[in-house]
């Protein structure tokens, strides 16, 4: 069985999308992404954090925008208005999950459309729905360099996606059945019936389903490739922190039968993070006319 690991994807990723700054910056324009968290949630502090780390690596300006966890829906919004119309910002995000008493729905309409690098506005979905689209979403943008990389075919197989949510499940079928990749692409959910059979004839399996080590050796067909998207903590009290990150599969037990698996940490994560990047230095290009 063979690891599927983003430390064999990214040093050639970082270097393009590196090189690609440094021409931006060259002609005037210092790509920047402008990150918005609401509260104080720790995961969400770490995965800012990580995004953070990257941008500084590759030398892209990251902006931090702290909001205090009781903010109002309005201000919220005022703080997106204000950073569409920031011609030195070129990407926005709003971390999630928000604070329960905000409505996260709102958000994707409210972010300029060139600075959407999530790729969650309606209008960019609705490119990628059609086949043409503008921005990829990171995680299945990701998880896209990762088959490539590693040569793992996908036109006219069977690929089983299992999560149909609008960042990960929905946009890496839509994507995985275009032209140019054509998987036959079967999408999955919590009221998918003979969940189980249907998983065990992919050739390869995708798991974006947020319920820890779900996936069993029963729902992998022999010699499948698994692309396990979840990030889940569960308690350990023998790590420092007391807990650690496991995935939507069983890795010990899966990898008596995929020939290839991502394993949870070190495998689609860092690549997330990465092409939110490469994301925010096409949104510069796009704003700057600097081409795309
Ligand atoms: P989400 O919005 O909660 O969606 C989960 C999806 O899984 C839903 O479509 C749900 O079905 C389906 N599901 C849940 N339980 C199921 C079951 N027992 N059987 C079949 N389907 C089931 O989650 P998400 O945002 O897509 O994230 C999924 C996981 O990926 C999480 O662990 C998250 O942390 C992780 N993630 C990782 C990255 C990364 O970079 N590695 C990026 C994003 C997310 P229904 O629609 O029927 O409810």
């Amino acid at each position: 069985m063979k690891k599927l690991l983003a430390s064999e994807v990214l040093p050639d990723l970082e270097t393009g999308i590196a090189a690609e700054i440094g021409a931006l910056r060259g002609r005037g324009v210092e790509p920047a992404l402008a990150v918005i968290l609401a509260g104080d949630n720790p995961e969400s502090q770490a995965y800012v954090g990580r995004k953070r780390k990257m941008a500084e690596k590759l030398g892209l300006r990251s902006v931090e925008c702290n909001l205090p966890a009781g903010i109002s829906q309005r201000e919220l919004e005022a703080e997106i208005h204000r950073l569409n119309g920031d011609p030195d910002i070129h990407g926005v995000l709003c971390q999630l999950p928000l604070p329960g008493h905000l409505d996260g729905n709102r958000i994707p309409e409210l972010i300029d459309p060139l600075k959407d690098v999530d790729c969650f506005h309606p209008y960019n979905f609705g490119l990628l729905a059609r086949g043409t689209p503008r921005f990829v979403p990171c995680t299945a943008a990701g998880i896209l360099a990762l088959l490539a990389h590693y040569r793992i075919a996908l036109s006219g197989r069977q690929v089983v996606v299992i999560g149909r949510s609008n960042i990960v499940g929905r946009p890496l079928s839509l994507l995985l059945s275009q032209k140019g990749h054509d998987a036959t692409v079967t999408l999955c959910h919590s009221r998918t019936a003979d969940l189980p059979r249907i998983a065990s004839r992919a050739h390869i399996l995708v798991a974006a389903i947020g319920s820890p080590e779900w996936v069993v050796p029963e729902m992998i067909a022999e010699g499948a490739t698994v692309i396990d998207v979840g990030m889940n903590r569960v308690e350990d009290p023998s790590r420092p922190r007391g807990y650690r990150l496991v995935g939507d599969v069983d890795f010990e037990a899966a990898s008596a039968r995929a020939s290839a698996i991502t394993p949870v940490p070190g495998g689609v994560g860092p690549l997330t993070v990465v092409m939110l990047m490469r994301n925010t230095v096409l949104a510069a290009r796009l704003q700057s006319g600097h081409g795309a």
